[in-house]
């Protein structure tokens, strides 16, 4: 088998962070992402090289097109023939009810949850599609709990941009599955991130933990195993399909 080569939207941070480190420990080169974190994504291009693993750290937002292209080509330039994407970043905003919430949020939560999703997936089928020549690969899109239990009173907003990272899910590994890619997601629950510090509450998982059966918050490597596996040959006939890491909840 050739080198494996992936690309972690939302590598600097978090689950995208893990989830780099876990696939430079199984033998990929990464290519992580990152927004305004260089520090952090540094750092974690720092700690996969000292471990004697391959990774590049690119800024690019995935909610602009130009970015999102120039991030495919560093690493087509860099790394080698892409074999996987995880679309992981996100983000979501202070928590409010539906009927607060202005245009202006709402087409941030969409852009960057929602199109960025697209943005990626579309460049990542270009070059791994059979169909146009490529070797095939592996999609994995990081969507949300909140997509089946609706977020009320925190972030609707949020909740249905991973209903339609779900829809991205089904649709698109139909479409490509006789192409060699196969598109799956995970939806995490409550995990221990900076993520919920933007909502303006950075200890909801301690509020909320006691609603989980498991009675804990997840870590991010425990969202990052179910990612590596998706990706990974054992999961060859695995697409279309939903890998919930919430403790039950
Ligand atoms: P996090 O700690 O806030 O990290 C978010 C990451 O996404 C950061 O690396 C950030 O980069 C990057 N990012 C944000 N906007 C971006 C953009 N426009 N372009 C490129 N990168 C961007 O979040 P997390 O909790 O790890 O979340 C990762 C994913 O898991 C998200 O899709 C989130 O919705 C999902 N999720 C999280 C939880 C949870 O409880 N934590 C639960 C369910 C689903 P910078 O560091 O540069 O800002």
């Amino acid at each position: 088998m050739g080198r494996k080569v992936m690309i972690v939207t939302g590598g600097s941070r978090g689950i995208g962070a893990a989830t780099a480190q876990l696939a430079a420990v199984q033998g990929y080169a990464v290519c992580l992402s990152y927004l305004h974190s260089a520090a952090k994504a540094d750092e974690i291009v720092t700690a996969i090289r000292d471990s004697g693993g391959e990774a590049i750290a690119v800024r690019a937002d995935v909610a602009d097109e130009t970015d999102v292209v120039r991030l495919f080509e560093t690493a087509d330039r860099e790394l080698g023939t892409l074999t996987a994407l995880v679309n992981n970043a996100g983000i979501l905003e202070r928590q409010m009810r539906v009927d607060q919430m202005d245009a202006a949020r709402l087409n941030r939560i969409l852009a960057t949850n929602v199109t960025g999703s697209f943005l990626c997936a579309r460049e990542a089928v270009r070059r791994m599609s059979t169909a146009s020549g490529g070797s095939g690969g592996a999609i994995v899109n990081v969507s949300s709990m909140a997509s089946r239990l609706g977020s009320p009173g925190e972030y609707v907003d949020y909740a249905a941009s991973k209903g339609a990272v779900d829809s991205l899910t089904l649709g698109l590994s139909k479409e490509v599955a006789a192409e060699g890619i196969r598109v799956n997601a995970v939806r995490p629950g409550v995990i221990y991130t900076e993520i919920h510090a933007s909502g303006g509450e950075p200890n909801r998982v301690d509020r909320v933990k006691d609603t989980v059966p498991m009675r804990r918050g997840g870590d991010a490597l425990e969202v990052a195993h179910a990612i590596l596996w998706l990706v990974s040959e054992q999961a060859s006939y695995t697409t279309g399909s939903f890998i919930e890491v919430s403790g039950g909840r």
